[in-house]
């Protein structure tokens, strides 16, 4: 089916499709209509839109369509975690983990690159350097796709790429998110997580709400300009600035990731530093013990280093959670998405 210079729909914010359809010389109202068929209800062609005229719907199908998406592959881990492969248009591949919670929740972790630019030293995304952004389309197509399988509740951008360096986009996508007549997302079931590009992250919180995370994963300029390369450009001490004038609504704190590596970022001497980084910011700490792969020689930290780091932060009053890692046994770790199988 050729596409071309046909509008996808799931690429319009509420807004642009509203600006569309009026300049169609429609009215503003057939834009909820739509996105109540696309997002709530699933409907992936306008011949379906039963309260749009015959017209409209003729109308539409000339000038766009409504992209859609299943996986190429789901593979699914002994513990529930389910991790979904996604050809696009292109060829090129992203995956979306999708993990369990309490009942049938779960949180759906989405890529918003294929590869990423930041070449941090412990990622396998990192290895493949950046293919491309995605759309807003494909950003949100990952929801899409998954949620017909059972309820998303939260959202987390921690898949493949830095959400940041596709500012663009991501946000549309998160209007789209968000949209009320859509999947109604609230900003506190968004999180997202950057590497520390300060300019975007504080341009991030002039647009629109969402949690921020940031991935700290070290406490000395000298560690983390060797793992995050980024902070060559932004270090601590500007990151942590930037952190304190995030907009934050009541109650609302920025997530500090902390991979824990062994014998890198792990000691007694980094905790105590991370308490002092963290002064004066309304900040909780996920600890990640590190996820090893064959595209790098770091190694997981030692269970007794990982619970005296975070014995240490509990001991200060900051909150500290372990995160567990989900679906090792089919690389669905947040990221270490797409080596795997794209090797095979
Ligand atoms: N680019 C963004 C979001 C994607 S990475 C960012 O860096 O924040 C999501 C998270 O996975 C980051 O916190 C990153 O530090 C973490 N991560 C990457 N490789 C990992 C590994 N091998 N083990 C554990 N966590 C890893
Ligand atoms: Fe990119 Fe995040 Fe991986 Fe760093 S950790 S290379 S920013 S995806």
């Amino acid at each position: 089916m050729s596409r071309q210079g046909l509008i996808d729909i799931k690429n319009l914010t509420g807004e642009e499709l509203t600006e569309f359809l009026t300049g169609l010389g429609k009215e503003r109202f057939r834009a909820r209509q739509i996105i109540r068929w696309i997002y709530a209800r699933g409907v992936t062609s306008f011949a379906g839109m039963t309260d749009l005229s015959k017209s409209l719907r003729e109308e539409l199908e000339r000038r766009a369509f409504i992209s859609d998406w299943e996986p190429e592959v789901t593979e699914v881990s002994t513990d529930g975690t389910r991790k979904y492969l996604f050809r696009l248009g292109d060829g090129q591949t992203v995956e979306t983990v999708r993990i369990p919670m309490e009942g049938e929740r779960s949180t759906l972790c989405i890529s918003t690159q294929v590869g990423c630019a930041m070449q941090c030293a412990f990622c396998l995304t990192g290895t493949f350097g950046l293919l491309r952004n995605l759309s807003p389309a494909e950003i949100v197509n990952q929801v899409c796709a998954t949620a017909r399988e059972g309820p998303v509740n939260n959202i987390v951008m921690m898949g493949m790429g830095e959400p940041l360096h596709n500012l663009d986009n991501v946000v549309k996508a998160l209007q789209i998110l968000y949209h009320d007549d859509g999947f109604g997302y609230g900003p506190r079931k968004v999180t997202l997580s950057t590497s520390g590009l300060i300019p975007e992250m504080l341009e991030l919180g002039r647009r629109i709400r969402v949690n921020l995370a940031v991935s700290l994963n070290a406490t000395t300029d000298a560690v983390r300009n060797e793992l995050m390369p980024v902070n060559r450009r932004y270090p601590l001490k500007d990151l942590m600035a930037a952190c304190r004038e995030f907009p934050l609504a009541t109650r609302q704190r920025i997530t500090f990731e902390y991979i824990l590596i062994r014998d890198v970022n792990d000691t007694p001497a980094d905790a105590k530093r991370l308490v002092r980084l963290l002064h004066g910011i309304k900040a909780k700490v996920n600890l990640i013990p590190y996820n090893e792969h064959e595209g790098s020689a770091f190694r997981a930290p030692r269970p007794e280093s990982i619970e005296a780091f975070q014995t240490y932060l509990l001991s200060r009053d900051i909150v500290a959670i372990r995160r567990a890692s989900k679906g090792q046994d089919i690389s669905a770790a947040c990221g270490q998405l797409k080596g795997k199988l794209e090797r095979q």
